[in-house]
């Protein structure tokens, strides 16, 4: 059973309101909701007649009034109100029954819960179940296990990596699972306040198998990566993500993300990835993405697309144009996207992958340390490196040596028109790749 169906049937009520709605105008009653308005205006006089029926009982548990309600059937905001009863939208439109609880939600947009497409919180929603930082903006489904990082499969190598490896992305968290389906209920036993998806991480099960090995591996290691996959595809997970910059997903070369993505095929799952260069190199990383996704059956999620430094500015006109041709040859292939200027991630990775000149020129900040050098966070590269009276490369060394390689970055390395760009693709969808807070 898909993990965590029960979940979504608020949203999929929704959906299906919204997809009878979108073939039909309507003003005052959506023609999906007809019965349940002829119910309320059969309430509505029997309340004008109260020796006919003395109480009569709500109709709805909740009716959230005269918002601008914005459907996500790209339809224009209008003036309705939303009718609920259990955990069903029961109408939408002017809704004359009662409920239990009214919201008057007069100036304010009334919206299904968002879908959070590309996230970190695979710890946070077990260590913070009221997961405040989603529910506050508006997010009802949370999809984690992305760029090849997260927190099962977890053997006992993994667990001593995790600290160093992925916590500074992920946070902390003692692990305490073994496979995919024991994090899944682990997950359910927490009950988060959102919906909450994730996909087999690619970078873990890896490191399962062969730790920070940069072979190949054998054919009995890469059975052994194929039945973790199955596992976690059996428990529920809704793909497999990469991470190739980041290690140790950057040791996998593409046979090995082929054969692990046969297995994700098998169940109707998605390939989702950071690509190995964002860069100067995006279109060959992006052409990667898609031979993955040809060649394994895959249909292809390419995680924060992205044209990172100045000196790629506009190449994202090139890397779209690229994916509609591989969608023109029938490959499924789409993007998600976060819609800001900056990027996030591990200092020591960024420096690994080579972006250290970019330091130079674009502005970046110390977002997070680990142990007690709080003076570098918040801070800019620039500054730091002033202060210490050194070059900026090597503050960041220093800036690595002292902290162990747990600090991360946030840096503008992207173009606005680029952003905007992606972010209008009829192929996009919005993921904010946030990484959760400690407590
Ligand atoms: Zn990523």
């Amino acid at each position: 059973m898909p993990w965590r169906t029960t979940r979504s049937i608020e949203r999929r009520s929704w959906q299906r309101c919204s997809r009878r709605r979108a073939s039909s105008t309507w003003s005052s009653s959506p023609p999906c909701c007809t019965s349940r308005r002829s119910r309320s205006i059969a309430s509505a006089s029997r309340r004008a007649h109260p020796e006919r029926s003395e109480d009569p009982m709500p109709e709805y548990d909740l009716i959230i009034r005269n918002g601008n309600v914005i459907d996500g059937t790209l339809a224009p905001g209008r003036a309705a109100d939303v009718a609920i009863a259990g955990d069903r939208i029961e109408a939408v439109g002017t809704v004359i029954g009662t409920a239990r609880r009214e919201i008057d939600a007069r100036g304010h947009a009334v919206s299904p819960g968002f879908i959070d497409v590309h996230t970190h919180d695979d710890a946070a929603v077990v260590r913070d179940p009221r997961v405040d930082f989603k529910i506050m903006q508006g997010v009802t489904t949370d999809v984690a296990g992305n760029c090849g990082a997260g927190v099962a499969p977890a053997n006992e190598a993994f667990r001593q990596f995790y600290p160093a490896g992925f916590a500074p992305i992920l946070g902390e968290s003692a692990l305490p699972w073994s496979t995919t389906a024991e994090f899944f209920a682990a997950v359910d036993e927490a009950h988060p306040a959102c919906n909450v998806a994730a996909y087999v991480p690619h970078g873990v099960v890896r490191y399962n198998v062969v730790g920070l090995s940069k072979e190949p591996p054998t054919d009995v290691e890469l059975q052994q990566m194929r039945e973790l996959v199955d596992e976690g595809m059996r428990a529920g997970a809704i793909g497999m993500s990469s991470g190739l910059v980041y290690l140790p997903g950057s040791n996998a070369e593409t046979p090995e993300l082929i054969e692990l993505a046969k297995v994700v095929a098998r169940y109707g799952g998605i390939y989702t990835s950071h690509i190995r260069n964002e860069g100067d190199g995006l279109l060959a990383a992006v052409a990667e993405a898609i031979t993955i996704g040809e060649a394994s059956g895959c249909p292809v999620q390419i995680s924060h697309h992205k044209a990172g430094g100045p000196h790629v500015k506009g190449l994202t006109k090139d890397s779209l144009r690229f994916i509609a041709e591989a969608r023109a040859r029938g490959i499924d292939v789409d993007v998600d996207v976060y819609p800001y200027t900056a990027s996030s991630s591990s200092l020591a990775a960024m420096y690994r992958i080579g972006r250290g000149p970019l330091f130079e020129v674009v502005p970046s900040i110390i977002a997070s340390v680990k142990y007690e050098h709080e003076k570098y966070e918040g801070k800019y590269v620039a500054d730091i490196a002033r202060e210490l009276g050194m070059p900026v490369g090597d503050a960041i060394q220093k800036i690595l040596h002292d902290e162990e390689n747990s600090p991360s970055v946030i840096m503008f390395i992207m173009d606005e028109e680029d952003v905007r760009r992606v972010v209008a693709d009829d192929h996009a969808m919005i993921g904010s790749d946030g990484r959760p807070s400690e407590p």
